[in-house]
């Protein structure tokens, strides 16, 4: 067959001429309409769901919704000057963020991004912030403790190393306390801590990065803050980026503790998305994949087994709750997906009980495992006999005559909850914790004044560090307590409270 050169030059050049518009049609969009930070953009078929998209002048966006002629950006960053028919360029990654030992101490923008001002972060590794969670057989049980220094904490719902326990109230009620508390906590104890802002003021931000730095608790700590005033993509991408930073630590077989402060304005950050980039809405106008995106960031918190390096990410959620209703879609929601809840309420807060746990409604499903033998021991039926006494004081109420165990059983009670109170920013060790709880559980308060127990417990705790270090030392070295310690325990106690009446 011959072959006519001038056939061929017209073949090749059109092969030319096309290979040059599929690259243009590929790699180069327009923008076809803009506002309230997101984009529609024509002629970028080939976009992943979740790729980063170039706007001019440097400005990110990320592609969420895929339809037929077009496709839905979120913009993260400034949009103002962005026009209708701007060019946009596909960068052929997914949302990634910058992770590894240089972030920690730093205070970061949901990119990965210093706003600190202590210069920019010199890093190689990225991760992207969206991830497969670790499967069944990567994990192994909660194990291993996660003080949290708080008494009422530590013996009513223990936390373990890779549980997920959700800190649920209302506003103003100590929930970014707790947080706070149990980061200060983690001092020594090899723990690296995130806290991961979405929607709160930038003034309540920098309070907390206050708190920790003057604790020394930066040392330990990345801070990842989208304020109310940043964009709602950039508030739902934070929590995902903090735990991206927090994976790459686990799987190098470290323990991380990561705080979402808080989750509700993370949903309300995704509804406002999801509206106005026109999904359909549902029950209390939030998307039909509300429950998803809180589950699958929550399932990302795990305890790996030994082969994978026997890292955790410990993950506490934060909930607000409008009046106490723990049955609106976004708390049961996450109740559902988290291991065990600390529930705080008002009227506790504002009677004076803080933290303002409600011991009746605050459970740990499998913290219990992790719980050190010492407060195991000590604080096994706490839980029953403050509900007794709960019930006994409730009866009480009415002024009815009691007789003399029922009023002895409403003065040990009354003491035990004087002693669960605790101070802001006062973090205590485990073993002083259990004997603080020991000596009141075992009715060695009954005869002190309610007001004056506060300063017993001060005062005997210095007395043990003081007077008693060698049986401190070895209490925190068994964690447990065996017959012979309780003995001496008890002769201490005893001694102390003769010099404290007297
Ligand atoms: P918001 O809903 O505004 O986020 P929140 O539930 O996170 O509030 P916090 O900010 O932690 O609550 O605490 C509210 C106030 O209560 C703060 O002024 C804090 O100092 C105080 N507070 C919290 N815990 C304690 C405590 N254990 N003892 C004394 N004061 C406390
Ligand atoms: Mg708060």
């Amino acid at each position: 067959m011959a072959m006519r050169p001038d056939e061929i030059v017209a073949i090749l050049r059109r092969q030319i001429e096309e290979f040059e518009a599929e690259l243009e049609v590929e790699d180069l969009g327009s923008v076809l309409t803009v506002g309230d930070g997101i984009a529609r953009v024509y002629g970028l078929d080939q976009a992943l769901a979740g790729e980063l998209l170039e706007f001019p002048g440097g400005v990110y966006g990320m592609v969420l919704n895929l339809e037929r002629d077009n496709i839905g950006v979120v913009i993260l960053g400034p949009y103002q000057h962005i026009k209708e028919g701007d060019p946009v360029k596909r960068t052929g990654r997914v949302v990634q963020v910058p992770v590894g030992e240089p972030m920690i101490g730093r205070i970061v923008n949901p990119l990965g991004q210093p706003i600190d001002g202590k210069g920019p972060i010199v890093t190689e590794r990225y991760r992207p912030i969206e991830a497969q969670a670790p499967g069944v057989v990567d994990r192994t049980g909660v194990n291993e403790p996660l003080q949290t220094g708080m008494k009422s904490i530590d013996s009513l719902v223990p936390i373990g190393r890779g549980q997920r326990e959700l800190i649920i109230g209302d506003r103003q009620t100590g929930k970014t306390a707790i947080a706070v508390d149990t980061i200060l906590n983690q001092k020594d104890e090899d723990v690296i801590c995130i806290y991961v802002a979405i929607g709160q003021k930038a003034s309540t931000v920098a309070g907390v990065v206050d708190v920790l730095e003057k604790h020394g608790a930066m040392k330990y700590t990345i801070v990842i803050s989208a304020t109310a005033s940043e964009p709602s993509p950039l508030l739902y991408i934070a929590p995902y980026a903090g735990v991206a930073m927090a994976e790459e630590f686990m799987y190098a077989g470290r323990d991380v503790l990561i705080v979402y402060d808080d989750l509700s304005k993370h949903a309300t950050a995704y509804r406002e998305m999801s509206l106005l980039l026109r999904r359909p809405p549902g029950r209390e106008a939030f998307p039909g994949d509300v429950f998803y995106i809180h589950s699958r960031l929550l399932e990302r918190a795990a305890k790996l087994n030994d082969e994978l390096g026997g890292g955790s990410i410990t993950a506490l959620p934060i909930i607000e709750t409008q009046a106490g209703d723990i049955s609106a879609y976004i708390p049961t929601n996450v109740i559902s997906i988290t291991d065990g809840q600390i529930y705080l309420e008002s009227d506790l807060f504002h009677a004076g009980i803080r933290p303002a746990i409600s011991v009746g409604r605050s459970v740990s499903r499998v913290g219990g495992a992790a719980q050190v033998p010492i407060m195991r021991q000590i604080a096994g039926t706490l839980r029953i006999d403050l509900s007794q006494y709960r019930e006994l004081a409730a009866f009480a109420q009415f002024g009815a005559d009691l007789d003399r165990s029922t009023r002895a059983r409403l003065a040990r009670g009354e003491r035990i909850y004087e002693v669960l109170k605790q101070e802001q920013y006062k973090p205590m060790p485990v073993v002083e914790q259990a004997i603080a709880l020991y000596v009141a559980i075992n009715g060695y308060l009954d005869s002190i004044p309610v007001e004056e127990v506060v300063r017993f417990e001060r005062e005997f705790l210095a007395e043990m560090r003081m007077e008693y270090a060698e049986l401190l030392e070895r209490l925190n070295e068994d964690k447990e307590l065996f017959p012979e310690t309780e003995e001496e325990l008890k002769k201490a106690i005893v001694a102390f409270k003769e010099k404290f009446v007297s």
